[in-house]
């Protein structure tokens, strides 16, 4: 059984190494000599949690109950270590610097069974509970141990290491080759749980991960779209006579699993927002005709057979008052895909089958409709029905392949559907995911506030984050207060292991990544300023950048990758 200081140790190492390669390296060094079971709860710690993806994993434990049972557990005064906070900007640290024990024989299974007690307690008392533990848990831990629960229970573990670098860290570690890290990656778009997949793949190699399929009750990653540049590519890619289009709804994606009476709606983050639409679950329950059953859509805010705006429906994505906001926001859900029906996996099947089974099982009502689509094989007619589409104050279209290989394939971008927007149809206008990690003070009018956000994409190969656009312009007065709430969170001294920032882009302030944003630009060109896709010393720069809208929705690493940049600037 190994030491929890064993595994903080580690932490520490990681923390001072950039490399990728070395990072990913040393991590897959330490797996590989845990137990199965030590796998699972390294993995989750790594990353900061103690469960799935689509488990409540939340502590419950804010900055200022962190900092009382730092009190308790060192006998000090709260003002004491306030101040040393604001010296050190990190609890972490502080906790390091006044804790004094070098060792402790504590185990990793200790740590992470008291932290799910930490989850666990819930309901009256519950504060001092957590606080009590939190502190016991200090006091045992040692010096460098109690740094990284501190900031493992705050949510930030400053180590630069996503999900992707574990996967490829368990590639490494149990099958010795990093080329498999597409089929743990396939695995893991299926299970959303990195502990269980580690600890299954370090029990059993490589076979384990071909056997994931799709569970009642646990996410799959839902499958994503390709863009196209000129509406004849659509053709090219989709090689059949026949085209499906689908209409293409901006909302909030949700995979539905019902199982008898019971239906569970999960987010595109793999977040169970069933209690933020009790309408549409209600629907569900009654107007989906098999007992059990998978189904993929798009919550969209509906009124009087019309489909309202996107910032509309974010009004929707509350805790409190949901009763008083079904009634000022109703919903309805467009449903366009089904992958799993009475215990059978529809995952291998192809789309125009799926497309069969869902129709066959919905019985459509105010809440619960099919996505409308033209199916032809005269292209004329596709592109007519983009028209109306956009006409009628839709997004755009989502043309899918109805070929014999057109499986559903959770998380992955591939060219089964492409996505056609009105952006696109316009010019070389078009909108980009990207994570807030610098913000600018504001000047004139703007003082007070953020003058320009620094936005960054997502470099999937190196599990970091690339600057790409300074974003000045497109914020209406209500946006500054609410992006300035939504950013404090992030807010740190340095700028994270995990991302990439030119010296001559240095933000006023820096933010670990956590706040996606959507952002309509004009062109791409290279700049010595950014750092998105970086070959020499210029990056991918884009130009005229707008804000259109806070992105909730989605995790950095949903993000526009540069990948994608890539391939919209060579066109
Ligand atoms: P984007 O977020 O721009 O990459 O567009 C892809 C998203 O469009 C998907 O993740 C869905 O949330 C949404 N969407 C809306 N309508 C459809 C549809 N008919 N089929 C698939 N996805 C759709």
């Amino acid at each position: 059984m190994k030491t929890f200081r064993s595994l903080a140790s580690l932490f520490s190492e990681l923390e001072e190494i950039s490399s990728y390669n070395e990072k990913r390296d040393k991590l897959a060094g330490f797996l590989e000599n845990l137990e199965p079971k030590e796998v699972k709860r390294a993995a989750y710690l790594t990353l900061g949690t103690i469960g799935a993806d689509y488990e409540d994993t939340d502590l419950g434990i804010a900055g200022k109950m962190a900092i009382q049972a730092v009190g308790e557990a060192y006998d000090e005064k709260e003002k004491k270590i306030n101040k040393m906070l604001d010296k050190m900007g990190d609890l972490g640290d502080v906790v390091q610097k006044i804790d004094s024990k070098t060792s402790s024989r504590i185990s990793i299974k200790e740590v992470f069974s008291a932290l799910q007690r930490i989850q666990r307690a819930s309901g009256e008392g519950s504060q001092g509970k957590k606080i009590e533990i939190l502190a016991g848990l200090l006091k045992d831990a040692g010096k460098l141990g109690a740094k990284f629960i501190t900031r493992i229970v705050l949510g930030k573990t400053r180590l630069g290491i996503g999900e992707q670098m574990v996967l490829d860290s368990f590639a490494v570690a149990f099958t010795g080759d990093s080329g498999n890290k597409d089929t743990i990656e396939d695995a893991y778009n299926k299970c959303n749980d990195i502990g269980e997949l580690g600890g299954s793949l370090a029990e059993n190699g490589l076979s384990s991960a071909k056997r994931y399929s799709i569970v009642l009750g646990r996410p799959v990653k839902p499958m994503l779209a390709q863009r196209v540049d000129k509406v004849s590519d659509i053709l090219e890619r989709v090689q059949t006579d026949e085209i499906a289009a689908e209409e293409k709804y901006d909302g909030e994606r949700v995979q539905l699993h019902k199982d008898g009476d019971k239906v569970i709606a999960f987010s595109r983050r793999l977040n169970d927002i069933s209690r933020q639409f009790p309408e549409i679950v209600e629907a569900a329950a009654k107007q989906i005709k098999a007992e059990k059953a998978v189904l993929d859509g798009e919550i969209v805010a509906y009124e009087n057979g019309e489909i309202k705006p996107f910032q509309k429906l974010m009004h929707r994505r509350r805790k409190h008052d949901i009763e008083k906001y079904r009634e000022k926001i109703p919903v309805a859900v467009f449903l366009f895909d089904a992958i799993y029906i009475e215990g059978k996996s529809l995952l291998k099947k192809p789309y125009p089958e799926r497309r069969k089974r869902l129709e066959k099982i919905i019985r459509p009502s105010k809440r619960i409709k099919l996505a409308r689509r033209k199916v032809s094989t005269d292209f004329q007619e596709i592109k007519g029905f983009f028209k109306k589409c956009i006409e009628g104050g839709l997004e755009g279209i989502i043309v899918k392949s109805v070929a014999k290989k057109s499986v559903y394939q959770p998380g992955k971008r591939g060219w089964l559907w492409i996505k056609w927007k009105k952006e696109y149809a316009e010019g070389m206008q078009d909108t980009f995911d990207l994570v807030v990690i610098g913000s600018y003070h504001g000047k004139g009018s703007r003082k007070g506030h953020f003058g320009a956000l620094l936005c960054a994409a997502y470099n999937k190969e190196k599990d970091r984050f690339e600057t790409f656009t300074k974003v000045g312009s497109g914020y209406k007065d209500k946006d500054f207060p609410e992006i300035e709430k939504k950013l404090k969170k992030h807010k740190v001294r340095e700028p994270p292991p995990n991302v990439r920032i030119a010296d001559a882009m240095k933000p006023d302030i820096f933010y670990e990544p956590g706040l996606v944003v959507e952002v309509l630009g004009a062109n791409i060109t290279t700049s010595t300023g950014h750092t998105a896709g970086r070959d020499g010393d210029k990056g991918l720069a884009l130009r005229f950048p707008r804000f259109v809208s806070l992105r909730p929705d989605k995790k950095p690493d949903d993000a526009t990758t540069i990948k994608e940049i890539r391939s919209i600037k060579n066109g």
